[in-house]
């Protein structure tokens, strides 16, 4: 059966805080696996593209040839989250995998890293306390995209179909709220894809 035992998630590890989002993943009941080359992207169920430098994290997309099986994991409809620097690697300029834009730094210079409490949807009442670092905000998005956090009057946290992206670092908290929303939604699309290959 395809959709038996525990959700495979790869985390780019190429750059960035690949770690700590294995660790919040493991916690959830996921099966992290690192991914650096385009090998480990094989069976898994959903991917996580981390915070880092996103500049960066494109190159090394570039060079170790990923692009291809990461185009691949979303056609197929495999949800992908990216935080920080994975919300602009996800961006409309970069992998267009989600319709919106990400302001790098957009913070500014006075508010390089900060913490906020944030209210979040399908996280529950209580605010969830989100870590920015050098954070970027959405500039723009589509129709399409779901908002689901917004500080200053500027979304932070974005959804549009299997794609979920942050602009705040989830893994640096205790709190597993938003790894918890990016598991049932690859759940839900390990669900999909099952009856769609009994059918
Ligand atoms: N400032 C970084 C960038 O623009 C993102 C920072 C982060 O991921 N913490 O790529």
């Amino acid at each position: 059966m395809a959709e038996a035992g525990a959700l495979k998630v790869g985390v780019l590890a190429l750059q960035g805080d690949f770690e700590a989002h294995a660790e919040a993943l493991r916690q959830l009941g996921g099966e992290p696996r690192e991914v650096r080359m385009p090998e480990d992207m094989e069976g898994l169920d959903a991917l996580v593209i981390p915070g880092g430098e996103s500049t960066t994290i494109g190159k090394m997309i570039d060079s170790a040839g990923l692009e291809p099986a990461l185009r691949d994991h979303h056609e197929a409809g495999r949800p992908v989250l990216g935080t920080c620097a994975g919300l602009i690697v996800c961006d409309a300029e970069h992998l267009g995998f989600i319709d919106a834009t990400a302001r790098r730094n957009a913070f500014g210079r006075q508010l390089q890293s900060f913490e906020a409490d944030l209210e979040v949807e399908g996280a529950g009442d209580e605010p969830l306390r989100a870590v920015f670092i050098r954070a970027p905000w959405v500039e723009r998005h589509g129709p399409g995209v779901e908002v689901l956090a917004s500080y200053q009057d500027h979304p932070v946290a974005i959804r549009e179909g299997s794609v979920l992206a942050c602009a705040f670092h989830p893994e640096l908290t205790d709190d597993p709220r938003f790894h918890a929303i990016f598991m049932a939604m690859t759940t839900a699309a390990r669900e999909r894809a099952g009856e769609e290959a009994r059918r």
